[in-house]
């Protein structure tokens, strides 16, 4: 029962990957992801479509039925039913990712505190939603969390307001708390990283009394992260929960870091990004007693490092500590064929009105082009299964 025989599960297999996908939605992600292919279309598109929307201009219906549907469970709660049910019926969970962003007033920011506490409901009501999920800035002002890392004195509206930050923060990990479900906090820039660690961490040593509930996010395209990670375990007690990412702001993080003239928090190279996430997955891995930990990533050597892991070190496959986690829409061959293996898998479902998902919908477009770099993996995998049903 200790991990599977061998714990090299098979990425290759499309079929698993795509069983409950039907030819025609297969076609219509082929369609998508060549489009990804035109530059232009990346670059400009969603911003494109940010300002039709602003002028009414009949585009929603277009971009629901592309963009919108592959990557987005719908506009509501209610609408992500029939993803969750989709990927439960795989064994997958969710993760309801209320996905709006840009949004700056307390107004939005209460509107926004009241649809994760709808998700944290969800989830307690629903095994299939084993965590939830929410981005600091989505409940607190950029500028306001930049001057609290900046150490600046804050105004007493802002001191004010920062309070009301924080209440936010701790009714959302109370709410996961009570509700016996496990929350990430998604990591962002830099320059507002700090203050979010730091909540992050007292929540931590609020309400992960008996099992990890809150979780921080560590980015290893960060080339300290590794050091931050290794003092929060060996210096606190309390369980901890760890999200491990890479990192999804490269291009702003250097870009700044150039304009402003300070070094930059980002690694020299990809190599050094790969080579301390999986020392991360070891270090967590190795610290299981006191960690639960999550991979949210989709690159197929750090699963496949992370199933070795378990294997050396004697932790079942099922065992809850453990999670791999992958965006909707994207990689189905890591996240269906390691579920399929027995390990336990979740999918970030987001979503959100159309206007207010634009700016991820971007990111993923930009990550799946020859932009972000990953040029035609999704697209090649799609074609394959394509290619073997003809046959
Ligand atoms: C479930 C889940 C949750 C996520 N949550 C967050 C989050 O909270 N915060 C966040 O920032 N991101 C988050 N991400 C996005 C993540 O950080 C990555 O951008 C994305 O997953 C791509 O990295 P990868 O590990 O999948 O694989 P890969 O494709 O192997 O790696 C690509 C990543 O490597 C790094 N990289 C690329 N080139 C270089 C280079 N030249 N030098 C140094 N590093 C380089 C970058 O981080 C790039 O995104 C999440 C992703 C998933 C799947």
């Amino acid at each position: 029962l200790y991990g599977v025989e061998d714990p090299k599960v098979s990425f290759d297999n499309t079929e698993i990957a795509f069983s409950s996908r039907t030819d025609g939605e297969l076609k219509n992600a082929r369609r998508l992801f060549k489009a990804f292919n035109y530059r232009w279309l990346v670059v400009y598109g969603p911003k494109l479509v940010e300002w039709s929307l602003k002028l009414g201009l009949p585009v929603k219906g277009l971009i629901r039925k592309t963009v919108f549907n592959h990557f987005c469970g719908g506009e509501s709660i209610d609408d992500c039913e029939p993803t969750v049910d989709h990927l439960k019926a795989s064994g997958i969970g969710t993760i309801l990712d209320y996905s709006v962003e840009g949004e700056n007033t307390d107004k939005n920011f209460d509107n926004t505190l009241s649809e994760i506490l709808k998700t944290v409901e969800a989830s307690s009501k629903y095994k299939s939603i084993p965590f939830c999920v929410f981005k600091t800035t989505g409940i607190a002002r950029f500028e306001l969390l930049e001057k609290v890392q900046s150490g600046e004195r804050l105004t007493s509206d802002e001191e004010d307001e920062w309070n009301r930050v924080r209440s936010r923060f701790d009714s959302i990990c109370k709410a996961a708390h009570d509700a016996e479900t496990k929350v990430f906090v998604d990591a962002e820039e830099s320059w507002i990283q700090e203050p979010i660690d730091s909540l992050t961490m007292e929540m931590m040593a609020k309400y992960n009394g008996k099992r990890a509930i809150v979780f921080n996010t560590i980015q290893l395209y960060r080339h300290d992260r590794l050091d931050f990670l290794m003092s929060c375990i060996n210096n606190n007690e309390f369980f901890q929960g760890y999200k491990l990412v890479r990192g999804a702001y490269m291009e702003q993080e250097r870009k700044r870091a150039k304009q402003m003239n300070y070094p930059s928090p980002i690694q020299p190279d990809k190599e050094s990004s790969d080579r301390d996430y999986n020392a991360a997955l070891k270090l967590c891995i190795e610290n299981l007693g006191k960690v639960e930990v999550c991979a949210g990533t989709h690159n197929e050597e750090s699963s496949t490092y992370l199933c070795e892991l378990m294997k050396e070190n004697n932790i079942l496959f099922s065992d809850s500590r453990v999670y791999f986690a992958q965006l909707l829409g994207m990689s189905d061959h890591i996240s269906f064929n390691l579920s399929h293996s027995g390990y336990r898998v979740a999918k970030y479902v987001p979503y959100g009105p159309v206007k207010s998902v634009m700016p991820y919908l971007g990111r993923r477009a930009a990550e799946n082009s020859s932009i972000g770099g990953q040029i035609g993996r999704e697209l090649h995998l799609l074609q394959n299964e394509l290619e073997r049903r003809k046959n």
